[in-house]
């Protein structure tokens, strides 16, 4: 299991409780009640829906699939966050993935609440019919609940732009006459979407790796090594070094992950294994990703699995066992994939010294203790991966004034937020005694609770 999201609010409330600076007006008793009052609210969603779905199947079979849609909390903005297509969806998960969402919102400064969807399938088991279906039952299901300025769906794992353009359309179907572009966001650039908003999670995960070990290092050279600590020494031990990578996935982040990685001035990178659903392909010299990707695109998203594919994708490269990726000596892991990846069973076979999470939570919260003890750096979902919701963003405020920015513009946009973020988290990662997960936990906690505090919601 990942960490479970209200020990999370709790742990947070208690690094801030011993700060004076923190909500410096309440003192004692008054404190004491305030940072309970804030553990409560934070701690639990403040709405968790649940409805079945009612599918007649293409063969006239009628089947009720299990949705949710959870709204974690509004402070800060209309809810925000993915709709998830899976067949291990369920309650627990979409409420921890909705609390991620509010403090993800909160860390990297954008103007919305958390929320999470999720629907119980595999969508490889239906028909593009069905799933249409699927999607436009869905909005009809939560209508009443969803909205421009309400809470506003994108897509998440087994969903795409194709299901976020089905959904706005259904939306403004339901409410003629009223603004529906800000209603989804991660939908087609021909239907309102944004450009870059594709390649947003991947970039940004990319470059919350190369903030740290360039830009940050080469900055701060003189004043980390003025730190003279162990976080300060072990990154000032990873100047100019080139980087061996593993990357765990090889979807719509992974794969960006990969071509960020691969055509990179700054760092000195090679790409050395990539896993997808079936196989891990490895080359000590680097994987030729231009290639993959093409192969890829032709083949149904799938890595080449024999040799008689990875001929057909003229590449050299060695098969191995999916799961084996990430247990390789490498300096940098990727986890672009699932949840829970690192765990219990096999947290003690990790060699990478970074583990930067594309994915949300694929660390289980065992798991972290024991790599955070051993010393690893580890760049977590909800700073690293937030460029996607960054440019849903962008992409809401363009539909706002149906004035479209470029590419370039979108994905300058997209560095310059996560910047401000990474000047703020990175440094303190430095200086204190907490993981750089702590520390960006207790930065969006610290965020929500002054905002509660200030909009009175305390009493
Ligand atoms: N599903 C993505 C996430 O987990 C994007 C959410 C959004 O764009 O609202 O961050």
């Amino acid at each position: 299991m990942p960490k479970n999201t209200g020990t999370i609010v709790h742990e947070s409330l208690d690094a801030l409780f011993g700060d004076s600076t923190f909500l410096s007006e309440l003192l004692n008793d008054e404190r004491e009640k305030a940072l309970r009052s804030i553990r409560s609210i934070l701690s639990t969603p403040n709405h968790v829906y649940k409805s079945f779905l009612r599918l007649p199947l293409e063969n006239g079979e009628i089947v009720r699939i299990p949705a949710f849609r959870v709204q974690h909390n509004n402070i800060l903005g209309a809810y925000k966050g993915g709709i998830r297509f899976h067949e291990t969806v369920n309650e627990d998960e979409v409420i921890n993935l909705a609390t991620l969402m509010t403090l993800k919102n909160a860390l990297h400064d954008v103007p919305f609440g958390g929320a999470k969807g999720g629907v119980v399938i595999n969508p490889r088991d239906f028909e593009n019919k069905e799933l249409n279906l699927i999607c436009k039952k869905y909005v009809r299901y939560f209508s009443g609940i969803i909205g421009p300025d309400k809470d506003i769906p994108a897509p998440d794992m087994g969903t795409s732009e194709r299901e976020m353009d089905w959904m706005m359309a259904e939306y403004k179907s339901i409410h003629p006459g009223e603004n529906y572009l800000g209603s989804f966001t991660g939908k087609s650039t021909i239907n309102g979407g944004s450009l870059g908003r594709k390649t947003a999670t991947g970039k940004g995960v990319y470059y919350s790796l190369r903030y740290m070990l360039y830009d940050f290092l080469n900055e701060n050279k003189d004043w980390l090594k003025s730190q003279n600590n162990r976080y300060a020494n072990k990154l000032i031990s990873w100047q100019a070094k080139p980087l061996k990578i593993a990357i765990q996935g090889f979807g719509n982040v992974g794969s960006i992950i990969a071509s960020e990685a691969s055509c990179c001035p700054y760092l000195e990178n090679k790409i050395v294994a990539i896993s997808d659903r079936n196989v891990t392909l490895y080359h000590s010299d680097g994987l030729d990703i231009t290639k993959l990707k093409n192969y890829t695109k032709r083949n149904f998203g799938d890595l080449p699995m024999n040799e008689k594919e990875l001929e057909k994708a003229n590449i050299t490269a060695k098969i191995m066992p999916r799961d084996d990726l990430l247990t390789l000596d490498v300096d940098v892991l990727f986890l672009a994939a699932l949840e829970d990846q690192i765990n219990n069973k096999n947290m003690n076979q990790i060699k990478a010294k970074i583990i930067v999470e594309g994915a949300n939570s694929p660390i289980t919260g065992d798991a972290d203790l024991f790599l955070n003890k051993k010393e690893k750096i580890i760049i977590p979902d909800i700073l690293a991966n937030a460029g996607g919701v960054i440019v849903s963003y962008f992409e809401w405020m363009q539909g706002r004034d149906t004035k479209f920015y470029t590419e370039k513009e979108v994905n300058n946009q997209l560095f310059e937020k996560m910047k401000k973020t990474f000047e703020v988290v990175y440094p303190q990662y430095i200086r204190d005694n907490y993981s750089l997960r702590e520390n960006c936990y207790i930065q969006a906690v610290m965020k929500l609770s002054v905002v509660l505090y200030k909009q009175g919601k305390l009493y």
